[in-house]
């Protein structure tokens, strides 16, 4: 049997337990925060939030760098955390930690370029006043997060937050408490006075009573039919949303194309994390003059890939245990439909570990094609051209990543994806560089983390105009003059009136 969690409960004293997906083991009991209890802390943040801005931007940097510096210095503890509660193997959650890391460095060493006071050109009708444009945080963010990446992908909402300003309730995935716990903890070390980052645990209750407690924005990364669920919850009090959700993105595989380096970016980007991957590889478009060799090299370095709880394996279960009937489900569909699987299949589907599946001649319609499977599958389709391949590549819901391997034509056929994010000839590249938004189109969201648009989703713009001195013609006042609008008319035709 895979590993059961406890139904929700939201009496005040409840708790729940994190188990191990790998062993079914209690690895940590997190309290059930009732609807009052996530009220509690949002009224702490506020408090809090007024003190961390009034930080200003070095203020927070230095803290945010030392909170970098506490968990770089003890990433053996935080991965162990992860495997423990994901049962990723530990050199994987290292990765994500890493790349979460790099997140609070940029975030707190951009803050002040990307959000601070900017001038703006007021225009030659108000030539006389001085435009100024700044960022001011918004206050208190409510992050949620999911398992699949419980360091990586909190953080890209949490250090932005923090860095432009706003304090943060954190409520992780009921899969990853520990992970969350791990991290709030690290942060009050280096920020002991306040509670500018809270954690509160739970199910899915938890998570919509923050939702509707009046936070001035959440930022929520899960699964489409949450985000719509939340979002639908956030209109009742106006709370503004960013939904970062579920994928279905694909690679691109050109005629001139390094089949090697595709290959080993289809298989990594696919079964890595158990295909547990917001942006893992789910279909692959390959033109048909280098599909046979392609799929024959797929298969080829899949063949070492094994899941497990071992050393040696190089993936481990699938954390949460409904997923397993879903990626059972698009298999079957697929072979059912006509597919066929060159390697795995139906048999890969064991209770708690799935090992690799590669699917070929898969319907265009299908589950395995269309839905998110979010398991260690992946469709291979042979095209007559690229033109095809994107054509095929941009009819699903989602939009979330995608990736080209070609050597002649990697930036237009990026540039014609219908995705919030691409990368050429390496796989999930963009999602390394801090400095590029991170976000999806369609049913994978809105709203953008990671680089300078991630600062700005967590502030407002403030904008201010101050005359510098008085204008030659007076426009906003009754007394007006008839010769100032004639003057008015014939300037306006002069600057905008050209045929
Ligand atoms: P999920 O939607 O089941 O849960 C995500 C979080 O939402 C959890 O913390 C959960 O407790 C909470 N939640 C559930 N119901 C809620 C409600 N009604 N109101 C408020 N909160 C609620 O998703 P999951 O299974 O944890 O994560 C996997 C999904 O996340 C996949 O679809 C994956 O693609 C997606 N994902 C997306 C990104 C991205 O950046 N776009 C990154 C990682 C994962």
């Amino acid at each position: 049997m895979t590993a059961v969690q406890p139904k929700p409960s939201s009496s005040v004293g409840e708790t729940f337990d994190s188990l191990s997906p790998a062993t079914d083991e209690v690895v940590g009991t997190y309290p059930v925060h009732t609807a009052a209890e996530v009220e509690a802390a949002i009224a702490r943040a506020r408090a809090a939030a007024a003190w961390w801005a009034s930080l200003g931007f070095d203020g927070r940097a230095e803290r945010l760098r030392r909170w970098k510096g506490v968990i770089t210095r003890r990433l053996p503890q935080l991965c162990q955390v992860v495997r423990d509660e994901t049962g990723k193997p530990l050199a994987d959650a290292q990765l994500e930690a890493v790349l979460g890391i790099e997140h609070i460095a940029w975030a707190g060493k951009h803050a002040r370029k990307v959000l601070g006071k900017q001038r703006r050109s007021a225009g030659l009708l108000m030539s006389n006043q001085a435009a100024t444009v700044e960022y001011q945080p918004l206050g208190v963010v409510g992050v949620i997060g999911p398992w699949n990446y419980p360091v990586f992908t909190p953080l890209g909402s949490i250090a932005y937050a923090l860095a432009a300003g706003n304090a943060v309730v954190f409520k992780p995935s009921e899969y990853t408490p520990g992970v969350g716990k791990w991290l709030v903890d690290a942060f009050a070390e280096v920020v002991p006075e306040h509670p500018v980052l809270q954690l509160i645990t739970g199910f899915g209750e938890t998570g919509a009573a923050l939702v509707g407690a009046g936070v001035d924005k959440i930022a929520f990364t899960g699964s489409t039919a949450t985000g719509k669920k939340i979002m639908a919850a956030a209109a009742a009090t106006l709370t503004p949303v960013i939904i970062e959700a579920g994928g279905k993105d694909p690679v691109l595989v050109d005629a001139d194309a390094d089949l090697d380096a595709a290959a080993d970016a289809t298989v990594w980007g696919a079964f890595s994390n158990s295909g547990q991957t917001c942006i893992g590889v789910e279909r692959v478009y390959v033109h048909e003059k280098v599909h046979d060799e392609f799929v024959a090299k797929v298969v080829e370095k899949s063949r070492d890939v094994r899941a497990g709880s071992d050393v040696e394996a190089k993936y481990g279960p699938v954390t949460m245990p409904s997923q397993i009937a879903v990626i059972k489900r698009h298999i079957e569909d697929a072979l059912s439909r006509g597919g066929k699987a060159v390697l795995g299949g139906v048999e890969s589907v064991g209770d708690r570990y799935v090992q690799p599946t590669v699917l070929v001649d898969v319907p265009e319609d299908s589950e395995a094609v269309q839905e998110e499977t979010f398991g260690p599958t992946v469709t291979i389709a042979k095209v007559r051209d690229m033109d095809e391949a994107v054509d095929r590549a941009n009819n699903t819901r989602y939009g979330l990543g995608s990736t080209v391997f070609s050597k002649a034509r990697g930036l237009e056929l990026a540039g014609r994806l219908r995705s919030g994010m691409t990368s050429i000839n390496a796989p999930l590249s963009f999602a390394g560089i801090a400095s590029l938004p991170f976000g999806g189109v369609g049913d994978s969201g809105f709203g953008r983390i990671h680089g300078p648009e991630g600062l700005r989703e967590f502030a407002r713009s403030k904008a201010i105009a101050r005359q510098k001195y008085k204008a030659p013609m007076t426009l906003t006042s009754f007394s007006r003059k008839e010769s100032t609008d004639a003057l008015v008319a014939k300037l306006i035709t002069i600057l905008h009136g050209k045929r």
